[in-house]
This record gives C-alpha cells, structure tokens and sequence, in this order.
C-alpha cells in the first residue's frame, strides 16, 4: 500500500497560520487546516517580511510609466523595490519545495488576480493580474503545483493540485540521489495515474526510463523530469480516469462474478453521471487488489493519489472537467 512523501508547501501566512492581514484578520481555511497534518508548510507573509506592520494601510498595485508599482495610498509611500527584493531573496532561499498555496486577490501574495490601477489616481480602472510576490513565484518556479484559496474550493483543481503535490514530493525526494532503479519503480507505481493524466507523454516517459543505458543516471532524470512537468500541468480529464479505471478492472474481472462486474460497472455510470466520488470505484478496485493480493495494482498510486485525509465525504465530483 501507498506510503507518502510529505510535501513541502509555500503558503501565505493568513490562511489560518496568523493574523497578519492588513486588517489584523487570519483567514480560516478548511483545506489549509485539513492540509496541515499531510505536509510541511513553510509560510510567508511578504508584506510584514517588509516592515509592514500589523494592522497597516492597505497598498495596492498601479501603473505608471509603463511599470507596475507597489503604492500606499494612505502614505503615498512605494514598496516596489522592497517587495521584488524581498520575494527574490526568499524564493531563492527555499532549498525544498513540492508546491504553493497563496491568498488570492492580494497586491503582494495574488497569483492571477490581484487588482492592477491603471494608475496611482485611487479612482482609477483596475484589470487583473498577479500580485508581485505571487509573479515571483511563477517566475522562479513556472512549472510547480500552485493554488490560491479560492481555486482551493473547486473540486476538480483541488484534487489535481493534491494528486500533484504528492507525486512530485516523491519524485523530488528520488532526485536528491538519483538511482535509476528508484526511478522505475517510481515510473511502476505511477504508470496508471499518468495514463490518466496523459497518455501520449506517459509512453515516452516509459521509453526514457526503458532506455537508461545510453545515459548517466542524472541525464535520465533530467530528461523524465521535463516530461513530468506536462504531466503535471495537465488536467485529467475524467473519461481518461473513467478508461484508467476500466483498464485497471480488466484486470481484475475475470476473478469476480457477473454481480461483481455489474456492481462495478454501474459504480463508473454513477461516477460518469456525477452521481458519486471518484473514491467509490477507486475503492472498490482497492478492495480487489487486496483481496486477490493483485501486486501489481496494490502499488498504484492512481488507486489512492493522496491521503484519504483529505478525501470529503461532501466531494460529490461536481464541477469536475469534462
Ligand atoms: S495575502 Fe500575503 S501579504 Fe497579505 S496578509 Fe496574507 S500573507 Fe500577508
């Protein structure tokens, strides 16, 4: 069965770990919290990094001359400078790290959508972008698992951003020695989440570790791990899992009877009509694997991506990605 690699994660300090918000306020987030027992967290609240006391006046992101600047409008003070500074020396400072979880809509942590002024003039229009410490983040780490507490709450992103987070812990954590033998046993346990994820790069990551010889052990893992990043920033689509699963049970029908089969089969009906979780057929597909002591299968990540911890009773599998 599936042991975990703990990630280490990057988080904004407010979301649950302290009052740090401009306003004195912490964020109470349930994921975050439900996260907190499954990896390391290391958090950062780059505005108070910066001198910024608590509580302190709002800044905000505007143009002017053609570049983004970080301006207090209650102060008129700039904290462009100090901010990049800060956000480069911390990210470069980071030794390990599986993946970020940032506070959406903020000036400094915002990956995608903080407000931009189109200029310092408060009633100026605002478009959307990234805030300057979470641009950092996607400049330095461009192919990691990032999330912010709002993409947090949707099912499908939530659970991709889990499934990666997990699978590139253990990767990294091989890559710190780098054995070809860690890495086909890591491709092995992997193959069938990958099929589900993208079937084309998993065959010519199969074909890199199936052609090793030719290279040194670190040239292998470099050339994996370029494809690993597609895997990773592709979102699985759910009839990839729907014929990952029915792969896997092909498996597995010929020691089951005709109600087994249809038991199961109307479990992956369920699950295609958004009527049930993904976990009720990976479960029943576990529940085989022990009881027909299915190795092969046993050691699949895809049966159990992560900790079922963080598997709700509430996920009905809406709003997933056709
Ligand atoms: S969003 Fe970022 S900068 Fe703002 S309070 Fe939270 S951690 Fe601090």
């Amino acid at each position: 069965m599936n042991k975990y690699t703990k990630p280490v994660l990057v988080a904004s300090k407010c979301l649950g770990f302290d009052h740090c918000r401009y306003n004195g306020a912490v964020i109470n987030d349930d994921y975050v919290a439900a996260l907190k027992s499954e990896v390391d967290f290391i958090t950062v609240c780059p505005e108070v990094e910066i001198g910024l006391g608590v509580p302190r006046n709002p800044i905000r992101i505007a143009r002017q001359n053609n570049n983004k600047v970080l301006y207090q409008p209650a102060t008129g003070k700039y904290f462009t400078d100090q901010m990049k500074n800060f956000s480069s020396k911390f990210l470069n400072s980071l030794d390990k790290v599986d993946g970020f979880i940032l506070k959406f809509k903020s000036p400094s942590c915002a990956l995608y959508d903080a407000k931009i002024y189109s200029s310092i003039d408060p009633q100026s229009m605002g478009e959307k972008g990234s805030g300057f410490f979470g641009e950092a983040v996607i400049e330095k780490f461009p192919h990691h698992p990032k999330i912010d507490e709002g993409r947090l709450k949707n099912f499908t992103i939530r659970e991709n951003f889990y499934i990666n987070i997990f699978c590139l812990a253990e990767f990294n954590k091989i890559r710190l020695s780098p054995r070809i033998n860690d890495l086909v046993n890591f491709h092995t346990r992997n193959k069938l989440l990958f099929l589900a994820k993208n079937e084309k790069i998993t065959r010519i990551m199969g074909s890199i570790v199936a052609n090793h010889p030719q290279y040194t052990a670190d040239v292998v893992f470099e050339l994996y791990q370029t494809h690993l990043w597609e895997i990773i920033n592709s979102l699985p689509k759910f009839n990839h899992w729907i014929n990952t699963m029915l792969h896997a049970f092909g498996g597995i029908s010929k020691h089951l009877n005709a109600q087994e089969r249809k038991y199961f089969l109307d479990a992956v009906e369920e699950y295609r009509d958004e009527r049930i979780p993904l976990s009720v057929p990976l479960s029943l597909l576990q529940s085989w694997a022990i009881r027909f002591n299915l190795e092969y299968l046993l050691h699949q990540t895809f049966l159990k991506p992560f900790p079922s911890k963080l598997v709700e009773i509430s996920d009905s599998g809406k709003g997933r990605n056709h």
